[in-house]
This record gives structure tokens, C-alpha cells and sequence, in this order.
């Protein structure tokens, strides 16, 4: 057995010497409860430990016992409809064991020993095969089938497959390579801070539809890509990711609850369970896994459950699948890095935070993208990253939000002041921005296209890209802002009509698109009729700019019905033939001011 001693005790970090060639990230058992912690540090004579659980009457002298392995993740059957600590211990079987406090040193698997899988092969006797093949697959719930893989470094001809039930622990395959035997079973263990190799890395052109008018049609985000959503207590952090939770389409969630306070953690472990998938009408849990740091756990554990999470949606991906990991939220993983490097003595960056801050912050969204995954069959996969940031006092120029904004592609700035207004998603339009539109535009062209073509006789409009009408509504909500503060000195009743025409559509854009209730009727909004709406405005804008330019007063124009019309088309069942409807009620009741006022074409 490889003892050791401890020394000293800082809080969650621990030095201990006497165990030989021990390494870092090596996993070690301190004190005689045997608590779990990770070797972050070697010293001269001795090594330091940052310890997952509490340290509270450890004492120097107690024994450290090195395991000789690294953090890793269980993986297999099993993961999904499941929470977990950030350390991968279930929480349901604990807290049966242990009621509501949770006893330190306890191990629990990450997978149920018992449970019996039902497994179907996809191979035969005598094939051969290699890393990342897909051997089989079993049901793990109604939504997800996992397929089982052949893990990393192992290869060999198949002497042993057939169709059965199985444990997590026994052999679904039997293998053999140069006469030895290998038993392959559907757990596999992953060192956590590694990210999972791929074939291949793909572009990133296909978008993450979520149904949220705002983030699809404005700032959308790649499958594959990563997110960024900074914004103070109460600007909609969580709403934002649980929406996205709920209706992008992707195939996998995993969420990670760092490190809120613990009535926060509580909120998301009451509430995901009641989540019903709208697309399928079955809990969502079924195809989501939590992560949950609770409140009594140590800071070092919020950093163990960013890598566990992330590594448990590498896995779905090189199954096939798309996932999407939430992380709510990334500043308590920082606060978690600032706390453990001020224990360890080292030198302080900016704020406090340790020099490596952005490194750590590169690591983690890095671990996204679009993929080819290794073996056969072919296939493909992402994993995109969405990260709460809740920098203190909402102020953005703060370290973790400077440096997760360098390695984001999207940014969706959440705001105090819209929020204090209740428009929600309080995504400010002129802070926020996505690197990914160049690659997803024409993705965005050929759905409104094909959209248009499926309509038939009842598109009557212009056949323009969509990607013009997102710039066309961004200028005018920019110009609007500038308008704004000089409407607020002279009276908007003073301004040019053209530019009150801009105020007027601008506010529309705001009201009827931007806004969006996601607890209502209006929760999901689909691409196309996302598109049809927003052409429907700018339709009316570029319209009523003609008769402006043309003298007709813009007074005519305000307090048109068909403006009430587009307001209220949110609230109909049936979108599109709401915004076919008030399309045709706008044309109608321009052409008649038209008329009135005699301008022709
Ligand atoms: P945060 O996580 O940033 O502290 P929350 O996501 O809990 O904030 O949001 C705070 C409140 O704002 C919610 O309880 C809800 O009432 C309101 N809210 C946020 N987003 C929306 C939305 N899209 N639609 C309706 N209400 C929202």
C-alpha cells in the first residue's frame, strides 16, 4: 500500500509527504475517513492535495493512501435520468443511505452494479475491431439508445458476442489480439481532464435551433460552438439555459449546477424533473444528466464537476449524438480556482484570480465542437458549451467574462435594464454578437427558401435571403438607440418622419420579436416562422419608408391596425397563418394611405 502522512492543512488543500512516485492528478484518500482528494501540486518532500469534501477535523499526522489513477468519469448504461455530485457519486442512492447530510468519504459508483441492461450486438464472431467501434447498443431510456464502444487502445478479433441482459461490470464481448484474451464491457472509465480523441474536427456551419427568437434569428449558435451568457443575479440566466434545455435540438443535455447557493442547486434538482420534453412528451430527464454541486461540498469539487460534465457529453458525442452542456454557472468554477490558488500561496493576476485563470477558461470551451468520432460506423457528433457567467455587480469588465469572451464564439450579453423592464430574454441586441452567422447564414438562406417554396400561391412577398432582413432589423434597432437619445432632448415628436418611422419599427422589432414569454404559448418559435416575422416587419418598414420619403405624414402610418395586428400575432396558435394575415392587412392598409395620398409607384 502506498501511506503517507499529512502535514498541513489549508482549508479544502491538504500537504502530505512519504508516498513514493506519487503523481499529479493522482487521486489520494486523506485522513482515516478516507476522503477524496486529487495531487495538485509536487514539492520538494512532499505534495499537495486539494481535498472534494470537507476537511473540517482532519488532522496532521492522519494518513494519506495513493490510489494510482487520475480522476476519471464511469462511464457506460446509466448516466441518463441521473444526478450526480461533481465527482460522479450518484445522489439518490446517498441520500438514501445517508439521509439529507451527506457522510464524507462515502463511495458510491457512478453506475449501478446491479442493473440489468438488455444488450443487442451489432457485430459478429470473427469480425475485427478497433477503437471507438460501435459494438452493440442498449435502451438506456425511451429517448436514448447507448451504444457501446470499444474503449480507447483496445482492438482484437471478436471470439464472444451475443444478444442478452448484462451489468455495467460483465462482458458483453470477448475479444482476442496475438492470443490474449480481452473482455470487453459496456463500463469504461475516462481521466477526466483529457479530452476524448475524434477523427476529425468538422466546420461549424450547422446552427443549434432553440426556438428563441432572439438568440436563432439574431445571435445564433453552431452545434458545436460555445456560449458565453454573462449577466447579473435575476437577468435570466437560468430561464435562458433551461429553455435550451428544453427545446434545442439537440439530443443530449448535461447540466451542470456549480456551486450557486444551495437553495439555488435545490431550485434546478426540483425543477428538471418536472421538465416534460415538449418534442417527445416524456420527462426530460430522460435524456438529460445532472450535475450538482451541493452547498456542503468544497470549493475544489465545483472544479471536478466542469471536467466531469464535459467529458460524460464528449462520450455522448462519440456515440453519434448532439449534446449540449449548460454550465450555471462558470463563476463560481472560478471563484473555486481563486479560493484553492490562494490556499496553494501563488502569486495573484488580476482580481485575485490565479495567473492560469484564462488557460483553465480556454481548456474547458475548447472541448467543444463538431466532430467525426473514432471507428466504425462513421458518424458524427457535437458537444456545444453554454456557460453562465454572473459577474459580480453585473459589471462586465470583470476577468472571467473578459476571458470567456475570448474563446466564445457567441455572446449573449444580458441586461439589468431590460430585465428591470421585464423584456425578457434580456438580451441586449447591441452588446451581444456570434462569430458563427458567416458559417450558418446559408443554412438559415435554404430553410427560408425551402419555407417559401412549401407556401406556395400564399407567398405573395420577395424572395430575399435572410441573412438581409437580420441586417436590415440590426441597423435599424442601432439607429434607433442613437434616435433615442436625441428624441430625449428635443421630444420625439419633434424628429424628422423618417426617423420617428425608424423609433416606431424599432420598438416593433423589440415588442414583437425580441420579446418572448417562456412560459407561455409563445415559448418556442420554429426557424421559419421566425423568418416570416421578421420579414413581415421589415416588409412594413421599408413600405412606410416609401410613402414617408413620398411626404405622407407618419402620423397616417402610427396608429395603424395592422400594427396592433403584428403586436398581438405572438399570442396566436397558429403563427404562420397569423403573419400570413397580418401581411396582407399591412399591404392593404399601406396601398389605401397610398392611394389617399396619391402617390404612385
Ligand atoms: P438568474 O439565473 O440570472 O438569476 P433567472 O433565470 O432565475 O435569473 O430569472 C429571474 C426571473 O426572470 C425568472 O424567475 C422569471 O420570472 C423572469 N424571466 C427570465 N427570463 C424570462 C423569460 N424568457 N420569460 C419570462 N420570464 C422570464
Amino acid at each position: 500500500m502506498r501511506e503517507g502522512e499529512i502535514s498541513r492543512i489549508v482549508g479544502s488543500v491538504i500537504v502530505a509527504s512519504g508516498i513514493k512516485d506519487v503523481f499529479l492528478g493522482e487521486i489520494i484518500h486523506v485522513g482515516n475517513e478516507g476522503l477524496i482528494g486529487e495531487v495538485i501540486r509536487l514539492n520538494e518532500n512532499s505534495f499537495t492535495v486539494q481535498v472534494y469534501e470537507q476537511t473540517s477535523g482532519i488532522k496532521p499526522g492522519e494518513k494519506v493512501v495513493g490510489t494510482g489513477h487520475r480522476l476519471v468519469a464511469e462511464l457506460g448504461p446509466g448516466l441518463l435520468t441521473n444526478v450526480f455530485d461533481g465527482i460522479g457519486r450518484p445522489l439518490a442512492p446517498i441520500l438514501k443511505q445517508e439521509g439529507s447530510f451527506l457522510t464524507r468519504g462515502i463511495k458510491v459508483n457512478t453506475l449501478d452494479r446491479n442493473k440489468i441492461w438488455h444488450f443487442k450486438p451489432y457485430i459478429e464472431v470473427g469480425e475485427m475491431v478497433k477503437e471507438g467501434d460501435i459494438i452493440g447498443e442498449v435502451e438506456e431510456t425511451r429517448m436514448i439508445n447507448h451504444k457501446i464502444m470499444v474503449p480507447l487502445g483496445t482492438h482484437g478479433r471478436v471470439t464472444h458476442i451475443h444478444e442478452g441482459n448484462f451489468t455495467v461490470t460483465e462482458a458483453v464481448t470477448t475479444l482476442e489480439n496475438n492470443g490474449q484474451k480481452i473482455e470487453v464491457t459496456m463500463k469504461q472509465e475516462w481521466p477526466v481532464r483529457s479530452r476524448r480523441p475524434t477523427k476529425s474536427r468538422l466546420p461549424l456551419d450547422k446552427p443549434l435551433i432553440s426556438g428563441q427568437r432572439v438568440i436563432d434569428a439574431f445571435f445564433p449558435l453552431a452545434k458545436g460552438g460555445a456560449a458565453c451568457i454573462p449577466g447579473g443575479f435575476g437577468t435570466g440566466k437560468t430561464v435562458v439555459l433551461q429553455q435550451l434545455a428544453r427545446w434545442s435540438d439537440a439530443h443530449v443535455i448535461v447540466y451542470i449546477g456549480c456551486g450557486e447557493r444551495g437553495n439555488e442547486i435545490c431550485d434546478v434538482l426540483q425543477d428538471f424533473p418536472k421538465i416534460i420534453d415538449p418534442r417527445t412528451g416524456m420527462p426530460l430527464m430522460e435524456r438529460t444528466i445532472l450535475i450538482a454541486n451541493t452547498s456542503n461540498m468544497p470549493v475544489a469539487a465545483r472544479e471536478a464537476s466542469i471536467y466531469l460534465g464535459i467529458s460524460i457529453a464528449e462520450y455522448f458525442r462519440d456515440m453519434g449524438y448532439n449534446v449540449a452542456l449548460m454550465a450555471d454557472s462558470t463563476s463560481r468554477w472560478a471563484e473555486a480556482l481563486r479560493e484553492i490558488s490562494s490556499r496553494l500561496e501563488e502569486m495573484p493576476s488580476e482580481k485575485g484570480y490565479p495567473a492560469y485563470l484564462p488557460d483553465r477558461i480556454a481548456e474547458f470551451y475548447e472541448r467543444a465542437g463538431f466532430v467525426e468520432a473514432l471507428g466504425t460506423p462513421s458518424r458524427e457528433g457535437s458537444v456545444t458549451i453554454i456557460g453562465a457567467v454572473s459577474p459580480p455587480s453585473g459589471d462586465f469588465n470583470e476577468p472571467v467574462t473578459i476571458h470567456t469572451l475570448r474563446f466564445c464564439g457567441v455572446f449573449w450579453a444580458l441586461d439589468e435594464e431590460l430585465a428591470y423592464r421585464r423584456h425578457f430574454p434580456a438580451i441586449n441586441w447591441l452588446k451581444s454578437f456570434s462569430l458563427y452567422i458567416p458559417q450558418l447564414e446559408p443554412s438559415w438562406n435554404r430553410m427560408f427558401c425551402e419555407g417559401k417554396k412549401n407556401l406556395g400561391e400564399q407567398w405573395v412577398g420577395e424572395s430575399r435571403d435572410f441573412g438581409e432582413l437580420r441586417k436590415i432589423a440590426l441597423e435599424l434597432l442601432s439607429e434607433s438607440t442613437e434616435i433615442e437619445s436625441i428624441a430625449r432632448i428635443i421630444g420625439e415628436s419633434t424628429l424628422p418622419d423618417e426617423q420617428r418611422l425608424i423609433l416606431i419599427t424599432s420598438k416593433l422589432i423589440g415588442e414583437s420579436f425580441l420579446r418572448q414569454n417562456a412560459f407561455g404559448i409563445d415559448s418556442y418559435y420554429s426557424p421559419f416562422n421566425q423568418m416570416l416575422l421578421l420579414e413581415l416587419i421589415v416588409n412594413f418598414y421599408e413600405k412606410a419608408k416609401g410613402l414617408v420619403k413620398k411626404q405622407v405624414p407618419v402620423r397616417e402610418i402610427l396608429d395603424l391596425p395592422a400594427i396592433s395586428q403584428i403586436k398581438r400575432i405572438k399570442e396566436d396558435k397558429d403563427a404562420e397563418l397569423a403573419i400570413l394575415r397580418a401581411r396582407k392587412e399591412v399591404n392593404s392598409e399601406l396601398e389605401k394611405i397610398s392611394e389617399k395620398y396619391a402617390v404612385f409607384k
